[in-house]
C-alpha cells in the first residue's frame, strides 16, 4: 500500500487524509496501513463512519470501526444519518420510492464530501481492492461507460471548497492480499452482510473471470489497471457542463440543486442539505 501511495502520489507531506470507514475488512485495513507510515511520510489520518440507520448491522458497524480506531490509537469521527436529517436509509429508500443501495450510495457520497469539505481534507481514502476495481473497469468498457471508468483512477482531484479528491491506496491490493493483512494484524472487521445486499450478477461474473484470469496469467490485473490509469483514463473525454454549487447546501450539483437535497426534498418533504450541514458542523466542532 505504500508503494502504491508513492507510485501514483497519492498523499505528500502534510496532507490530511479521511479514511472512510464501513468497517469492513478493506477500509479498516487502509487505515491501519496508512496509519503505520503517516508519520515516515509526514500525513494525517482522520477515521470516518457512517451509522446509516440500517438496525443491528449498522450498529455493529460502528462499534467495529470504533474498535478497530481505539486499537489503532485514534479515535473514529461518526456521523448518525438518522441524528443529522431524521431518517436513515430504509425511511428514506421507503418515501422516495427508490432501491435502498441506491439511496445508500447517494447518501454516504454526500456525507463523506461534505465532512470532508468542513474538515478542510486534502483527500478521503477508499477501500476499493483491485479485484472490485478491475471488475468495475472491464463492465465500463464492456458498456460503453465511460464516465464511470474516468472515475476508477487511482486518484480522483478535488474541487476547492466542494468537492475532495478519492484516493484508492488498495488500487494494486488484491482483496486476497487484504483479507490476510487484516488476518495478520488481528484487525477486528464486520464479518456480516448488509440486509441489503444483493448479488449484481453481471459484475460478479467479470468478477470470477478476470480472478480465474489471474490463476492462469498471475499479474495480469494488475498489469490492466495500470493501463487503465495511465493510458484509458487520460484519454476518456470529460463530461459535458459545469458543476455548480448547489443552492440549498453549497455542495455540487449539475443543475444547481444536489443529488442529496432532491432526494431528502422528495422523501421528507424539504431538501435536508442544510440540516446535514449543520449537524457536521456541530460534531466537527465538539470534537
Ligand atoms: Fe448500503 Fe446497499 Fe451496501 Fe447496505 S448493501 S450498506 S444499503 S449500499
Ligand atoms: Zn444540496
Amino acid at each position: 500500500m505504500k508503494s502504491t501511495v508513492e507510485k501514483f502520489k497519492l498523499i505528500r507531506k502534510g496532507h490530511k487524509v479521511i479514511v472512510a470507514l464501513s468497517g469492513g475488512k478493506d477500509s479498516v485495513s487502509v487505515l491501519s496501513a496508512l496509519k503505520s507510515f503517516s508519520n515516515d511520510l509526514g500525513f494525517k489520518v482522520i477515521p470516518l463512519h457512517l451509522n446509516l440507520g440500517i438496525g443491528k448491522f449498522s450498529e455493529e458497524s460502528e462499534a467495529i470501526v470504533k474498535e478497530a480506531a481505539a486499537m489503532l490509537g485514534t479515535q473514529a469521527v461518526v456521523i448518525n444519518v438518522r441524528d443529522a436529517i431524521g431518517a436513515g436509509i430504509p425511511e428514506l429508500a421507503l418515501a422516495s420510492k427508490r432501491p435502498p443501495c441506491s439511496v445508500c450510495g447517494l447518501v454516504k457520497r454526500y456525507f463523506i464530501n461534505l465532512a470532508a469539505v468542513k474538515m478542510k481534507a486534502t483527500s478521503i481514502a477508499l477501500g476499493h481492492h483491485l479485484d472490485d476495481l478491475a471488475a468495475y473497469a472491464l463492465k465500463a468498457i464492456l458498456t460503453g461507460d465511460y464516465d464511470t471508468l474516468r472515475k476508477l483512477g487511482p486518484k480522483t482531484e478535488s474541487e476547492e471548497g466542494i468537492a475532495v479528491g478519492r484516493i484508492r491506496p488498495l488500487y494494486l491490493t488484491t482483496e486476497r492480499e487484504n483479507l490476510v493483512y487484516a488476518l495478520v494484524k488481528g484487525l477486528p472487521f464486520m464479518r456480516g452482510k448488509c440486509p441489503n445486499a444483493m448479488r449484481r450478477s453481471f459484475e460478479s461474473e467479470i468478477k470470477a473471470f478476470m480472478s480465474n484470469l489471474d490463476v492462469k496469467h498471475p499479474g495480469v490485473r494488475i498489469s490492466f489497471m495500470k493501463g487503465v490509469a495511465k493510458e484509458l483514463i487520460p484519454k476518456t473525454p470529460l463530461p459535458t457542463g459545469s458543476i455548480i454549487p448547489c443552492r440549498h447546501c453549497g455542495m455540487p450539483s449539475k443543475d444547481g440543486v444536489c443529488g442529496f437535497c432532491k432526494l431528502t426534498e422528495r422523501a421528507l418533504g424539504k431538501p435536508a442539505g442544510p440540516r446535514a450541514a449543520e449537524y457536521v458542523d456541530s460534531l466537527i466542532h465538539s470534537q
